[in-house]
């Protein structure tokens, strides 16, 4: 587990000298730097880790997988005072499973959307107690396919939640592509729908998962912290609307690359016109 920014940056470091397969991870990987050097990793990581005071609790998957669910659609300030209450409240999945619902819906108020929330994660603890008896670490498998299935089937828990509980929860390398994740990288690879990526394209998030991966170690801690920087930067930076005047890493990105050679040509188009009509005017 990483307990500081200057541990992440080093294990990005370490990379740069020992994996130099391809282009893209070169890229991705100074890339990746970069953003350490902007953002903190263990103040943006989901929680409860790996901050939280009590060992226990940030070294439980149940509690990153309550922590999943709970950071759906909110902030992350939101999600951490949540993931804190219900930690406060509820010590083991046996006191989840003999709790009111209506109090859960107080606990976890901050979070948005209290009453599907609590609801889901009664549902799964019930499923967690059934099937894996009381214990997560029993869902994980030999294999990221194998333990993603396991995931998959619990309530609650769809293609995005699975990935980040195998990097998160399980220290297993799956690469948590969410929507600011998909457009950034989009935008450094050089996508052809760079321009205007669409998050409901299953096709294109795996095409960019893809990339992301085979251009990394497959390495959880690496995978953890490529997620966050590159989430960030989309928070950040690279929003829907991208800020590239602010841009850090505009030298990487092939997206800011291409438009400004067409921006160039369109100046140069610019220029000959304005010559020509001042030509025709002599
Ligand atoms: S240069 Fe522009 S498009 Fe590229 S990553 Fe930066 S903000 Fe995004």
């Amino acid at each position: 587990m990483i307990e500081n920014d200057e541990q992440a940056k080093n294990a990005i470091i370490e990379n740069i000298e020992m994996y130099n397969k391809s282009e893209d991870a070169k890229k991705l990987l100074t890339i990746i730097l970069r953003l350490c050097e902007k953002y903190s990793f263990v103040e943006n990581q989901t929680y409860p880790r790996p901050s939280h005071p009590i060992k226990e609790k940030r070294e439980d998957p149940y509690y990153t997988l309550i922590a999943i669910i709970l950071s759906l659609r909110t902030t992350l300030e939101n999600e951490t005072k949540a993931v804190r209450s219900f930690i406060g409240k509820y010590k083991s999945i046996s006191e989840v499973l003999n709790a009111d619902e209506n109090e859960m819906i107080g606990v976890i108020k901050v979070a948005g959307m209290p009453q599907k929330k609590a609801q889901t994660i009664i549902k799964l603890s019930e499923y967690i107690q059934k099937y894996y008896n009381g214990n997560i670490w029993n869902a994980k498998k030999e294999s990221v396919s194998k333990t993603r299935e396991e995931l998959l089937k619990m309530p609650g828990v769809g293609d995005k939640s699975a990935d980040c509980m195998l990097e998160l929860g399980f220290d297993m390398p799956s690469m948590v592509v969410d929507i600011n994740v998909f457009r950034v990288a989009s935008r450094i690879f050089g996508e052809k729908w760079a321009e205007n990526p669409n998050f409901t394209n299953k096709e294109q998030i795996k095409a960019v998962k893809d990339r992301l991966e085979n251009s990394l170690p497959r390495d959880y801690l690496t995978y953890q912290i490529a997620h966050t920087m590159i989430l960030l930067q989309g928070k950040h930076i690279c929003k829907s609307k991208c800020k590239c005047e602010n841009c850090f890493i505009t030298d990487c990105c092939n997206f800011y690359k291409e438009k400004n050679k067409s921006d160039d040509k369109n100046k140069k188009y610019e220029q000959l016109e304005l010559t020509d009509f001042i030509d025709e005017c002599r």
